[in-house]
């Protein structure tokens, strides 16, 4: 019997059945952008043998002007068929089935050419869009119903309509976008006129089988956004234009609240999705931070939505759901949320890949062999250099033996577990743990290297790590400084008074830390779950931390330049609001009895303050000057644990 009865019963929807109520959503890769249809079909026919019952492809403009990016993917003419066919029957031959997203972005291109209901610019793109005429918006909508044409003719099992996100739908769809006085603006009636003759049209061409999909902003999270009165209507009339499944939409991208970030617990929009369930009789998708089975389950099984989508756990585990299936769910690597491998990349141009699963868009190039010859192989170090090397060489059949002087795996992930908006790192241990023994690694823990222990192996490879890297400032070795990790690990208590050397990663992760109370994450960002107000804006309750904490930095840019865009501004914004104090642009000057002196602005300055903590980056740490280094091990130089996994998961593929 299954442990996931409710996500394990078919669905069958205008005569196609889905095998499963997972679907997987969609996500850009940037495998589309470049027109890599065997890599961008390798990618899914890999997900559709991992049992996936439905999936969406990344955003394809309907035309030029809608593209998001200059390089981005367009459907509009019968030439790209046959591309689309190397992805549809790939996924066809392995059981799947897959829609294509029509995605125009209007005034969220990131590109000259850019369109959109009225000339009003987006605060996150740099470009006013012009606004289209009368007859523009009907020809952008015969562009729409051409697009899923091709979409039918490339083998699609239908479309998804984006119609949220505060994409060009959605941005009909407000007043805050839409200052248009003919049959497409005004009222609401006439600002939702487009999605509907959209989803009308495509229906009437299309047929009763083909499955539209459209995605409806539930909650806009911006000001002027739809009151659920509104968005409940759009959903009936919705059903009424012929769209077979409504999928939820979470907040504009330009809103100032975090949607799918590690911070946003999970499965936190799932009630939104119940109020649409509740209202129409087409099946309804919940979507955001869902990234485990137990969570699936219970919101199907209590009633939240009829299926549930996840993007980036597919990236993290293409077989997420056959390992549900066959209840291990303990080796599911789990998407951590941590947005830095995909999200980062594609607003970075670059293709996605995950961190936790550097295969990810990458299933052409690497190729997890068995070796002809199999090794044996010591690996110092158990962090995620460490770990992600043994098991890709236990996977390809060598004999690996992994050491740490700790007496837990896990390197740096035990101080970032800590932080509360990074507990996904618990998973991403647990994966390791299990797969070690599941792959035959031997693990020694409370084990230090020695030389002689190299006449036992053929290859040694040292993954050691990194430690913290002390500045030279004058009474550097008070009692009163402290490094991130005896403060992250536990070892010593801070006071109530605070500053920390260091604006970076580990600076804001320490400060997090430091804050130590539960928010209520709808309470603190101001979300209204009955979303009466409109755009489900309400007052953010102000919660300020208990300790003075001030973060410092010499250069003079924003604190935390090296992490991602996608999820920076929100602990930026958090932290703000929590009361801690940001000063940049400062010379250290010495650290004595009263605290920290430095300079700013040419003047002498002094912080009182109980423990000053140190988080100024990192150095190297090698127990031998020569050898075959991973990681920080290799270069302390920015690491984090992408390029950590990545490297360990390369040489893994080497020896
Ligand atoms: P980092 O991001 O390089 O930041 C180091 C900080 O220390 C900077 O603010 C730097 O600012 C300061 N600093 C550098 N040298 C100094 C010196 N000699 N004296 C005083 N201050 C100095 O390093 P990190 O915070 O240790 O993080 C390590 C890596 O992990 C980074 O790549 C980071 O992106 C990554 N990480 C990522 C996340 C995430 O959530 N994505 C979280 C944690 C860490 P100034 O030079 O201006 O003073
Ligand atoms: Fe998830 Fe991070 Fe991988 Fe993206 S990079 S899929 S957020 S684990």
């Amino acid at each position: 019997m299954s442990l996931y009865p409710h996500t394990f019963t078919p669905l069958e929807i205008h005569g196609n059945k889905l095998k499963n109520r997972i679907v997987m959503g969609s996500m850009h890769t940037g495998l589309e952008d470049y027109l890599s249809y065997k890599k961008l079909a390798a990618y899914f026919k890999t997900r559709a043998e991992g049992d996936v019952g439905l999936m969406i492809t990344g955003g394809f403009s309907p035309n030029f002007r809608g593209r998001l990016t200059p390089i981005a993917s367009q459907l509009s003419n019968f030439t790209q068929v046959s591309k689309h066919r190397t992805v549809t029957n790939a996924v066809h031959e392995s059981g799947g089935k897959i829609i294509l997203q029509i995605l125009h972005a209007g005034r969220y291109a990131h590109h000259p050419f850019l369109v959109a209901p009225s000339a009003i610019k987006a605060p996150i793109v740099k470009y006013t869009p012009k606004e289209l005429t009368t007859s523009q918006v009907e020809k952008t909508i015969s562009h729409f119903v051409r697009c899923a044409k091709l979409a039918k003719k490339s083998g699609y099992d239908g479309v998804e309509i984006m119609g949220s996100e505060g994409y060009f739908i959605n941005q009909f769809i407000s007043k805050r976008t839409n200052h248009r006085t003919d049959r497409f603006g005004g009222s609401f009636e006439k600002r939702i006129h487009l999605p509907l003759e959209i989803l009308r049209r495509t229906r009437e061409e299309l047929g009763d089988k083909f499955l539209i999909i459209y995605r409806i902003s539930a909650l806009d999270l911006v000001k002027e956004g739809s009151t659920a009165e509104e968005v409940l209507h759009l959903a009936k009339e919705c059903e009424q234009a012929g769209a077979s499944i409504l999928n939820t939409g979470i907040g504009w991208h330009e809103a100032r609240i975090p949607t799918i970030a590690a911070m946003v617990p999970r499965a936190a929009f799932q009630f939104i999705t119940k109020e649409l369930k509740n209202n129409v009789s087409v099946p309804t998708i919940a979507v955001n931070r869902f990234n485990n089975p137990d969570d699936i389950e219970t919101c199907l099984r209590d009633g939240f939505s009829d299926l549930v989508s996840m993007a980036r756990p597919f990236l993290a585990d293409p077989n997420f759901v056959k390992k549900m299936k066959e209840h291990k769910k303990e080796e599911i690597n789990t998407c951590i949320a941590c947005n830095q491998a995909c999200l980062d990349h594609i607003f970075e141009l670059k293709r996605a890949s995950c961190l936790v699963n550097p295969l990810a868009c990458y299933e052409t190039e690497y190729k997890i062999e068995k070796s002809h010859i199999e090794k044996k192989i010591l690996i110092v170090g158990a962090g995620p250099a460490g770990l992600s090397c043994a098991l890709t060489l236990a996977e390809r059949g060598h004999k690996v033996h992994i050491i740490d002087k700790n007496s837990e795996i896990g390197g740096q992930f035990n101080l970032a577990k800590v932080v509360p908006s990074k507990s996904e790192f618990y998973e991403t241990l647990r994966y390791y743990s299990v797969m070690l023994k599941k792959l035959n690694v031997k693990l020694s823990l409370e084990t230090e290297y020695s030389q002689e222990m190299n006449q036992d192996y053929d290859e040694v490879v040292f993954a050691t790590g990194v430690s913290p890297r002390i500045p030279k400032i004058q009474g550097i070795d008070h009692e009163k400084v402290v490094v991130y990790k005896d403060v992250l690990s536990g070892k010593v208590k801070v006071g109530e008074k605070v500053a920390i050397i260091g604006g970076g990663g580990i600076g804001l992760d320490t400060a997090t830390y430091l804050l130590e109370h539960q928010l209520n994450f709808y309470d603190f960002w101001g979300i209204d779950k009955t979303v009466k107000s409109e755009g489900g804006l309400t007052e953010q309750t102000n919660v300020k931390s208990l300790r003075d904490i001030t973060i410092f930095q010499r250069s003079a840019g924003k604190f935390g330049k090296g992490l991602g865009k996608t999820t920076v501004w929100a602990h930026r914004i958090a932290l703000k609001k929590e009361g801690l104090k940001f000063i940049n642009n400062v010379q250290y000057k010495l650290i004595d009895d009263e605290g920290l002196h430095f300079i700013k602005d040419g003047r002498d300055q002094k912080l009182n303050v109980d423990h000053i903590i140190i988080c100024s980056g990192q150095t190297s740490y090698r127990p031998v000057s020569e050898g075959r280094f991973i990681g920080g091990a290799k270069n302390a130089q920015a690491i984090d644990a992408k390029r950590a996994i990545k490297e360990g998961f390369e040489l893994g593929l080497e020896l």
